[in-house]
């Protein structure tokens, strides 16, 4: 073995080991990951019959490999068990009610890109949106919502990107330093630009609705709807917001749709909104 030759294949390995290493990071990179939103079980099978392999601690995030099964009405997703993102995976399977699915960690986007689920309506995030970070981290959901409720703001009404962005900055500084909340109230709020602006999100408790905060979600129509409705593009994306929700089980499958007057001495969501959601499914 001569010298020259000796050199080539030290090369010839470290190329091969570069390559491999670049695939695994790419493959890193450009994962999804399932993220617990409450401490979950990972099994060897689709369904709660299948054997325990761990318990997900909530926060904490396996690779999503991409596939899906429905078992007894439930959609359950496949991970890596073994959390490792090259090569050496091990299946596992989470009922995707306990799960957000969302970029991993290390990508580069920021976390509440996470926020745009499959077929919902466009959704401007805090980052759009320039939101302030809340006070105190969010306190998680523990269990999949069975209400979505609406509101309004009985605010003044906007029309453009740039207005409603505004009103969205001012509800978060009148909820955080006149209401004292850590966070914006809702989980979501729409404007008649169309838009749907992230609040706190899917997976957060809100300041919304006195003592059914845990037990759902919440969006708030920009604007007051007292005397006339929103315009199409607001209850189209209210509409399309709430379906996208139930698609991706970030509400019960039967959950109930509710304005903020059917659990509160309040005017909200305003007669005429009120009176149009009464006419919606789950109402
Ligand atoms: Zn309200």
């Amino acid at each position: 073995m001569n010298f020259l030759f000796h050199v080539q294949e030290k090369m010839r390995f470290i190329f091969a080991f570069f390559v491999f290493a670049d695939l695994c990071i790419y493959s890193t990179l450009a994962a999804d990951c399932a993220c617990a939103t409450t401490a979950v079980h990972v099994r060897d099978g689709a369904g709660t019959t299948h054997n325990t392999l761990t318990t997900l601690a909530t926060g904490h995030c396996l690779t999503f490999k991409g596939q899906r099964q429905t078992v007894a009405g439930d959609s359950w997703v496949n991970v890596d068990y073994n959390g490792r993102k090259c090569w050496i995976g091990q299946d596992g399977w989470i009922h995707e009610g306990y799960v957000h699915i969302q970029a991993c960690a290390g990508s580069g986007s920021p976390a509440s890109s996470a926020v745009q689920l499959p077929g919902c309506p466009h959704i401007v995030t805090r980052h759009e949106w320039g939101a302030r970070s809340p006070t105190r981290p969010h306190t998680l959901l523990t269990h999949t919502p069975k209400y979505m409720f609406i509101h309004h703001g009985a605010t003044p009404f906007c029309h453009t990107k740039a207005e409603c962005t505004q009103m969205v900055k001012s509800a978060q500084n009148y909820h955080m330093d006149g209401h004292g909340y850590s966070d914006i109230e809702y989980s979501f709020l729409v404007g008649e630009d169309g838009n749907v602006y992230e609040g706190r999100g899917w997976d957060a408790v809100g300041a919304h609705t006195l003592n059914y905060n845990s037990v759902g979600l919440a969006i708030c129509v920009i604007g007051d709807f007292t005397n006339r409705l929103p315009n199409d593009a607001a209850l189209n994306a209210v509409k399309q917001l709430v379906q996208c929700a139930h698609d991706n089980h970030k509400i019960t499958a039967t959950y109930m749709l509710r304005g903020h007057r059917d659990v509160g001495a309040t005017a909200c969501p305003g007669n005429k909104l009120y009176e149009l959601i009464k006419t919606w499914p789950h109402y």
